[in-house]
């Protein structure tokens, strides 16, 4: 091996770490992810990080401290964006500068820009890192191939592992779509762990990515303006094309305290469902949030969905 490349779990590793997996262990570089979110990694995220960062870049600092000093390089890509005429939040684009200006004594970090949407900018970026890495030319091509040949979903690997959870447990008839960020959904620990009780309540649980892409296009390109943030039309089409197929009861929306995103897509969601007659409730997480409070909350929706789907259908959707 040539040396441990550190990956924070975190963010974009969501949704890209496959590919990243498939170009650093082509190059023969070792991988060391940080574990699942835990108490110690949200305190020092808290801690080392600046006040106004939403919940998610707080956790991802505390990913990074965790990993400092057990690794030779920390890969913290700068992803501008992931379509064309699309960009990502500016949290994101800036993750690689905050990170180093809030954590010290950090080994050499990795922060290539990305627009992942180009073959060429991809191209450019491994070529850049590859030859950081003191890597010749050929195992340069050959781990870029290998990194573009990687076809696995992560989050349909994530959603898989989660759904086999319910396995043995008799679903009701009550199907809820679960929205916000990946990095929210698929953090257990950050979202108090949200799909297994969901689970446990026999919910059948709908993801945005259960909805095809022709159709999150479509449904997307109805809003007045284009939405120019790649996870914007991903949650809005989706929640737009669920909502007027009427494939769900219910939506949750998973938001991060401070994300500017997520209160207009909130917004703009809420407006259809109110529309079609169909309950929202925002839950809203930062490290303030406590989790008798959380669930409390999600038992009164529960419990107002079913007996509505049992009894009534035409109580006010409003939250
Ligand atoms: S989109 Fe929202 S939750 Fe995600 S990094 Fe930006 S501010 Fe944070």
């Amino acid at each position: 091996m040539k040396g441990k490349i550190g990956i924070p779990r975190g963010m974009m590793y969501y949704e890209l770490y496959p590919e990243w997996e498939g170009y650093f262990r082509s190059l023969n570089f070792d991988l060391i992810t940080s574990p699942r979110t835990n108490k110690e990694i949200l305190d020092i995220g808290i801690f080392t990080c600046v006040d106004e960062a939403c919940l998610p870049v707080k956790i991802f600092h505390g990913h990074v401290d965790y990993l400092k000093d057990k690794v030779d390089y920390i890969f913290i890509p700068k992803i501008t964006s992931l379509c064309k005429g699309e960009y990502n939040c500016p949290k994101i684009l800036g993750l690689p500068d905050m990170i180093k200006h809030s954590i010290g004594n950090l080994p050499p970090v990795i922060d290539t820009e990305f627009q992942s949407y180009k073959r060429s900018s991809i191209k450019r970026a491994y070529n850049e890192i590859g030859k950081s890495l003191e890597c010749n030319s050929s195992s340069i091509s050959k781990a870029y191939r290998k990194a573009l040949d990687t076809k696995d979903k992560y989050i349909d690997r994530l959603e898989a592992e989660i759904l086999s959870n319910r396995k043995d447990i008799e679903s009701t008839k009550l199907n809820l779509l679960i929205l916000g960020h990946p990095y929210v959904i698929f953090d257990e620990f950050l979202n108090m762990g949200i799909l297994n009780k969901l689970i446990d309540n026999k919910v059948n649980i709908v993801f945005p990515e259960d909805v095809e892409e022709k159709d999150v296009l479509y449904y997307s390109n109805l809003l007045p303006k284009r939405m120019f943030w790649t996870e914007g039309r991903r949650i809005v089409g989706s929640a737009f094309s669920l909502i007027d197929k009427q494939k769900i009861d219910g939506i949750i929306y998973l938001s991060s305290f401070g994300c500017g995103l997520d209160s207009v897509f909130t917004y703009i969601i809420s407006r259809k469902a109110k529309e079609r007659n169909i309950p929202i409730m925002e839950l809203t997480l930062d490290e303030q949030t406590g989790e008798a409070g959380f669930n409390t909350r999600l038992e009164a929706y529960l419990d107002m969905m079913k007996w509505r789907n049992k009894n009534e259908n035409y109580l006010s959707s409003l939250r």
